[in-house]
């Protein structure tokens, strides 16, 4: 495994299961057992997590932790600790716990925004640009992403016109955000919609074009991850067990599964960093602390295949001449 810690991955993985997985269940896990998983999920090599939410603990009892979940994911050499922030006082409150990254959800469907944070999108980029403005003052090194989450589709209002989302993620670079990615919050995306898009917010925001956050709730989440890829998108949200959705998007459940999605990319000869085997270990102290809930994934299910160390390293030569020829 030598190889992957002297090479920097191709892709990011951004694994969102203690934030997006654990808001989503109606179980609380203990606050000793979310610093376990996210330890184990390190220890499988995933350099970027969204360890919590800084929400009214009335609004999200599962989140009342943000704080010490967010201490202890400090203590982790070189991982980028993320946190959700649904306004100002969230960010205060993140930037005070000391997180490296926040992310702002933005709806692009006006429905979905005002059913999800009670303002119009207008306020919420006004929103954006307060705290922006509050990590200048206070906390220059933090970087804000804007998640723009229904861009594929709302299951409020259905269609999200494309234009609004290009319209949105331009706003939020304008109010000062690092980068803006699309969320497929309600798992109705498409991998043509999701080339059209990314390619159509490029075009609006250059590389300040962020994450893929895709679901897997009609079965495309791996698919429009790999058409993400194609036009470019190199950071993928995904969550451990498939965990995950959103409370106001009923019917819309489960992230991609983080253990299939560093398959695919693995298998393609494209690097995450991540070791299969630690991160399929990692599920252990998911399910320790979740006793009964529901984790998914196919790669699990079924075990790497026949040879898995010697495939994966094939693939990534094959994946480098590729590259190295392209490039001439
Ligand atoms: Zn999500």
């Amino acid at each position: 495994m030598q190889d992957m810690k002297n090479t920097i991955p191709a892709v990011l993985i951004s694994e969102v299961g203690p934030r997006d997985g654990l808001q989503s269940v109606k179980a609380t896990m203990p606050t000793e057992a979310k610093k376990r998983w996210i330890s184990a999920l390190y220890e499988a090599g995933l350099r970027e997590i969204e360890v919590a939410s800084f929400v009214p603990a009335k609004l999200l009892p599962q989140m009342a932790d943000a704080a010490e979940v967010v201490k202890h994911a400090l203590t982790l050499p070189g991982l980028t600790v993320m946190a959700l922030v649904p306004n100002l006082r969230g960010a205060q409150a993140a930037i005070e716990a000391g997180v490296h990254k926040l992310t702002i959800p933005v709806s692009a469907s006006a429905a979905h925004s005002l059913a999800n944070v009670r303002k119009t999108r207008e306020e919420m980029v006004a929103q954006v640009r307060n705290i922006v403005a509050l990590r200048n003052e206070r906390a220059p090194r933090v970087l804000v992403e804007a998640g723009i989450s229904t861009a594929f589709g709302c299951t409020i209002q259905g269609d999200v016109p494309q234009d609004e989302v290009v319209w949105l993620a331009a706003e939020c670079v304008a109010a000062g955000v690092d980068d803006a990615g699309l969320s497929d919050t309600t798992g109705m995306a498409n991998p043509a919609q999701v080339r059209r898009l990314f390619n159509k917010v490029r075009a609006a925001i250059g590389d300040k074009t962020g994450a893929a956050h895709m679901h897997n709730t009609r079965g495309l989440g791996l698919a429009n991850c790999l058409a993400a890829y194609d036009v470019g998108v190199r950071t993928f949200d995904s969550s451990l067990g498939g965990l995950g959705g959103c409370p106001y998007a009923p019917g819309a459940s489960g992230n991609v599964v983080t253990e299939d999605l560093v398959f695919m990319f693995e298998a393609m000869g494209v690097s995450t960093g991540v070791d299969l085997e630690r991160l399929i270990a990692a599920r252990e102290p998911l399910k320790a602390g979740l006793p009964g809930e529901p984790v998914y994934g196919m790669t699990p299910q079924a075990g790497l295949p026949k040879g898995w160390t010697t495939v994966r390293a094939g693939a990534a030569r094959q994946g480098a001449g590729e590259r190295n020829g392209s490039a001439a």
